[in-house]
């Protein structure tokens, strides 16, 4: 079975993405998940860079990885200088990293314009910097920068280059598609004509300008490269990198190649989330494997044949990459949705009266302007409830906000309630500027004596839609949220003409799903 090694650059090329920043010790508890997936490589950073990136590799070498090799990036020496007191080839050596990947030109038009130098001084530059490395015994993978697009405006001389690298003693040559407007067939092409024979191993490394990082890599795969490198949730400069959540299963589970990464895919969902919520960015639910959508069903029909035959709905089992079914409520549900919603519980046929009882309930909240299909939690917890199976995590005696601003400070409001927990009376209070917020913080308060480990959910996700807005301020509002404990996520809902009390609603459906699941259990 030919083995491909996977390489990850969120930490590097992933940070050039708009929006996303990790801060040092984030970027170490990205490299120990990536690590507990058996990810091969974890390209750190530029040492030259700042402060930060620098640190990073002082600080990843104390967290003793137990599989993954640490990479550190930097580019090529300097026209007319020496590898040996080059900046950028010392601070490579400095990072002291067991592998190192270097940066170089191959498209004449970049030798010509960018490095505005020969291009036999380029070949030079590439040789004496990966040979210094080799000298020093590092393990050296060589990145011709625009690769694809240097061959199609020269073959022969982007073939010197990768020559030349060989040549130089580079372990791993990873074509790269700089600007990412190569398409699969051109990578075909491409690395077909090549004389791989010749040649060091080959890698790849995809962005997704064309929307075909992914396709890209699994081509560049089938042609020859055992090298593949991408980001989590594909998240990178412009429209991102090959995301390695959908090209590692595929290498996995479609191609049946072989990648010590294989053997731990079901904690890719997890991973994803995490370095979503790590981002702060709310994660792409339409995502391929680890998408919050990508194992749901919604129409009653497909449920049946579900029920059946899982295999003829669904092209792998989502379980394989740690993702779950979700079968979606709506006015449409069968009862074998319901049927199906009920297994975790026992089994029900379609006849049952809880399965009738169930459908009603469904029916009279739909009619309220509730909806289930993106909030499985609030309806697991009405279940619960008809099953008797629902503990409550809190009664309310009142809760009271008020908002004020005055002049041009920006607006405050004050929130304190009373709840009843565990049979006593308790208060939480807050301060914060929105309405939701304060709610939200003061349940906290009054709840973290009797259950710490809600300090753990976060919000990941806050969506309010105006029902009916002919009714204009008068209108019924519905908030969705999405609630995460960094392991799990699941949504609540609620519905109301007061927007507080609609929050209200979904925020303790959320805690007391969570406490019903995941604390009781
Ligand atoms: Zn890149």
């Amino acid at each position: 079975m030919k083995r491909i090694t996977i390489y990850d650059t969120t930490l590097r090329d992933g940070m050039q993405g708009s929006n996303i920043t990790y801060t040092l010790k984030e970027k170490i508890l990205i490299a120990i998940k990536l690590d507990e997936l058996e990810i091969d490589y974890i390209e750190g950073g530029f040492p030259l860079a700042n402060e930060k990136e620098t640190e990073f590799f002082k600080q990843i070498k104390r967290a003793k990885l137990h599989h993954a090799r640490v990479v550190a990036f930097g580019s090529t020496r300097k026209p007319k200088a020496k590898a040996k007191s080059d900046p950028q080839v010392q601070a490579l050596l400095q990072a002291e990293t067991p592998t190192v990947i270097v940066v170089g030109k191959t498209w004449k038009e970049h030798v010509k314009y960018v490095l505005r130098t020969s291009y036999a001084e380029n070949l030079e530059m590439i040789y004496d910097s990966i040979a210094t490395l080799k000298a020093e015994g590092r393990e050296v993978f060589f990145d011709p920068e625009h690769f694809f697009d240097g061959y199609k405006d020269d073959p022969e001389y982007s073939v010197q280059v990768l020559r030349t690298a060989s040549e130089a003693g580079a372990d791993v040559m990873v074509l790269c598609d700089t600007n990412g407007g190569t398409l699969p067939s051109e990578v075909t092409r491409i690395m077909t004509e090549l004389p791989q024979k010749e040649l060091k191993p080959l890698g790849a490394h995809f962005h997704n300008d064309s929307g075909t990082a992914v396709a890209n890599s699994l081509a560049a795969i089938e042609a020859g490269a055992v090298q593949i490198q991408g980001t989590v949730n594909g998240w990178g400069e412009r429209t991102g990198n090959a995301n390695l959540c959908v090209l590692v299963p595929n290498i996995c589970l479609k191609m049946n190649y072989g990648a010590n990464a294989c053997k731990n895919l079901k904690h890719l969902t997890n991973l994803s989330r995490f370095v979503a919520e790590t981002a702060n960015i709310i994660p792409d639910r339409r995502m391929p494997y680890v998408g919050e959508t990508a194992f749901s069903h919604k129409a009653g029909q497909h449920v049946d044949v579900l029920n059946k035959a899982a295999h003829l709905m669904e092209h792998i089992d989502g379980s394989l990459v740690g993702n779950e079914r979700r079968i979606l409520l709506s006015e449409l549900a069968g009862k074998s949705t319901i049927v199906r919603k009920l297994e975790k519980y026992g089994e029900f046929d379609k006849g049952s009266p809880i399965v009738k009882e169930l459908i009603t309930q469904l029916k009279n909240a739909e009619n309220e302007g509730f909806e289930y299909e993106a909030a499985e939690a609030s309806f697991d917890l009405i279940i619960r409830k008809t099953l008797h199976k629902y503990t409550p995590l809190l009664e309310l005696n009142n809760y009271h906000l008020e908002s004020y601003k005055t002049g041009d400070t920006p607006a405050k409001t004050v929130g304190r309630l009373f709840l009843k927990v565990n049979g006593k009376e308790v208060m939480g209070a807050a301060v914060c500027v929105g309405p939701v917020e304060t709610l939200d913080k003061a349940i906290r308060d009054a709840l973290m004596p009797f259950h710490p480990s809600l300090e753990d959910i976060k919000l990941t996700d806050y969506r309010v839609r105006v029902l009916n807005p002919e009714s204009a301020t008068e209108a019924k509002v519905r908030v969705f949220i999405t609630s995460s404990d960094g392991k799990h996520s699941w949504n609540t809902v609620g519905v109301s003409r007061n927007i507080v009390e609609a929050s209200w609603q979904a925020l303790v459906d959320s805690m007391e799903y969570y406490y019903n699941n995941y604390i009781l259990k």
